[in-house]
């Protein structure tokens, strides 16, 4: 976080990116904002304050509360500020008079700071009364913020530590012009009416608890869903020829030391003390994979040998960031691991990568931005191996004909990798999917074949997922359709609402019939006003509800009402049923 601010760069403005001139747009801003703080509580300790997307915050230390309640305040104060139209001025100081200056203000935080920055310019920025420590770059003044927003306060350590000060955080956006603004918070409001989290309480998926932080609940509908995205996943990675594994969640602490895992992770990783055994909870499923593969001698006649595990891994997050399904503790990878000749890279990752995208397309993700990550400076493996692995990835995205950005020198010490992007309805991108070469593994745990010429080889070793953690995937799904998921991936898939108590052994007769068919459905038994039924429905957002009354049992059909289309009329019940299994076999 720290680095991030001090990483502003004082960049050469004509080449300034449209999102550097925005960062250094809403890092003014922020200026702005924590100058008006300071003038309402003087007392108010600085803490940082960068852009970050969508926006911008400051850290605040102060007795007073931070809430909404102030933000027309502050924002009041914000506005005198602009229309004063201060200058942002640069000075270059000295450490020394640096730390006398911020002490004398009172800035413990900064002088913080201050302490770790020897060796280098310090430059402090002013605007009117207002001095903070930044490298800048600024706007040239004050007046130049058109559009602005306060949006909320969170609390956040010091320096991201549980061990510090708790500070209050404010949320802000700021936007060139007054139209980009309004357009901002009309997606926010409807980011938020498709809060995953909220969703998932509101159609019954699942839930979290203390006692398990960053730990779903899965209720029975939510585990339909869980289910259904798995026997989708299952049915096509069997159809392209992948076998499947479990192994144990709990494995001896010395496997740990041998993958690496332990000198690069351990912070992020749960041990437990067994008698005189130590054991750590897999954060990823490859060590125990790899266990696998050595149970037995592999020939090259084998390859690609494409082994996958929808494991359970744990991973250990300070709770401040842990957000619903989006940042767990708990979750699942569709993990699978490859063993392949280098020769079969390239078509292994083209496979691969139709793969994936096949998933997404079928998920209702059309809109993706893949890119591939190089080499970095320190790494492990020979050079020809790395130019080839990279060579090979190149060559299948362009085999396959997509689009993709290349990140020079962020790939992971141990291999190459394609990320997969989706973009959302929103248009907010999230990462999910990657396919990732690894020289570190197979060398660690002296993985072996027997080439065509009977000696043994390295096989090379392909991680990939397409969902990542499949219950993040189910939460970007989640918001993506605004809970009302497609047919086939519906919970529930039909609701059969008797008109009243009469008509409820027919509304039992087509919940059999549906039943048999294997349509999901449900029978809504209350003794409740139909009206009502049908607005709890709506709200639950199930795709179909079947209306039935002595009329409908009488003739054998159902009043169909859908809830994207509304009433659809009378149909004979054999008809919807042919009707929906089209829609669920299409993916509708
Ligand atoms: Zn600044
Ligand atoms: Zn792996």
């Amino acid at each position: 976080m720290i680095v991030g601010f001090l990483k502003i760069m004082v960049k050469d403005r004509k080449n300034e990116s449209a999102e550097e001139f925005l960062d250094r747009y809403r890092h003014s801003a922020a200026h702005i904002m924590a100058h008006a703080v300071k003038r309402i509580f003087p007392g108010a300790k600085l803490g940082i304050g960068p852009p970050i997307e969508d926006g911008f915050y400051y850290d605040f230390d102060l007795e007073e509360k931070l809430g909404p309640e102030l933000f027309d305040r502050i924002e009041g104060e914000m506005k005198k500020i602009i229309s004063e139209n201060l200058p942002f001025e640069r000075e270059e100081i000295s450490q020394q008079d640096a730390m006398k200056l911020f002490k004398e203000r009172g800035e413990d935080y900064k002088c913080e700071l201050l302490a770790d920055l020897s060796g280098e310019v310090i430059t402090i920025f002013r605007d009117g009364g207002f001095v903070d420590l930044c490298r800048g770059p600024h706007l040239e003044r004050t007046g130049q913020i058109k559009a602005y927003k306060l949006l909320g306060v969170a609390g956040a350590y010091w320096k991201g530590d549980e061990q510090r000060p708790m500070l209050q955080r404010i949320y802000a956006t700021a936007f060139p012009s007054r139209k980009e603004l309004m357009e901002y918070l009309r997606s926010i409001e409807e980011a938020k009416k498709r809060d995953h989290r909220k969703l998932g309480r509101e159609l019954e998926l699942f839930s979290f608890h203390d006692e398990a932080p960053g730990c779903a609940f899965f209720h029975p509908r939510g585990l339909v869903l869980y289910h259904t995205l798995l026997d989708y996943w299952r049915k096509v990675h069997y159809r392209e020829g992948y076998q499947e594994i479990r192994t144990p969640l709990i494995l001896r602490e010395e496997l740990w030391h041998q993958s690496g895992h332990w000198e690069h992770y351990k912070n992020h990783m749960y041990f437990s003390q067994v008698g005189e055994l130590n054991f750590a909870v897999k954060p990823m499923n490859c060590p125990g994979g790899i266990l696998y593969y050595k149970e037995k001698q592999h020939s090259y006649r084998e390859f690609p040998l494409r082994i996958a595990e929808l494991g359970v891994v744990h991973r250990r997050e300070l709770t401040g960031v842990l957000h619903g399904l989006f940042r767990v503790q708990s979750f699942v990878i569709d993990d699978a691991h490859i063993y392949c000749l280098p020769d079969q890279i390239k078509e292994e990752i083209v496979s691969i990568t139709r793969l994936i995208l096949e998933i997404y397309r079928e998920m209702g993700f059309s809109e993706y931005q893949i890119e591939i990550s190089t080499r970095p400076d320190s790494y492990i493996g020979r050079e020809r191996d790395w130019e080839l692995a990279t060579r090979s990835l190149t060559e299948a995205l362009e085999e396959c004909d997509i689009d993709y950005q290349v990140n020079e020198g962020e790939g992971a010490f141990y291999g190459p990798k394609i990320d997969f992007h989706i973009k959302d309805s929103l248009k907010r991108s999230h990462q999910c999917g990657t396919i990732q070469l690894d020289f570190s593994m197979p060398e660690r745990f002296d993985l072996e074949y027997v080439g065509a010429d009977g000696k043994k080889h390295r096989p090379v070793m392909i991680h990939r997922a397409a969902f990542g953690s499949v219950e993040r995937f189910l939460g970007i799904l989640l918001e993506h359709y605004g809970g009302a998921l497609p047919v086939w991936l519906s919970p529930v898939q039909v609701i059969v609402l008797p008109v009243s108590e009469k008509s409820l052994p027919y509304g039992r007769k087509v919940g059999e019939r549906l039943t048999r068919e294997e349509i999901r459905s449900e029978l809504d038994e209350r003794n409740e006003k139909i009206g009502w039924k049908v607005r709890e429905a709506q709200t639950q957002k199930i795709p179909y509800m079947l209306v039935v009354g002595e009329k409908e049992a009488a003739a054998g059909t159902v009043s169909v009402r859908s809830r994207g289309e509304g009433e659809l009329g009378q149909s004979a019940l054999d008809k919807f049923i042919e009707r929906i299994k089209k829609e669920i076999k299409d993916k509708n």
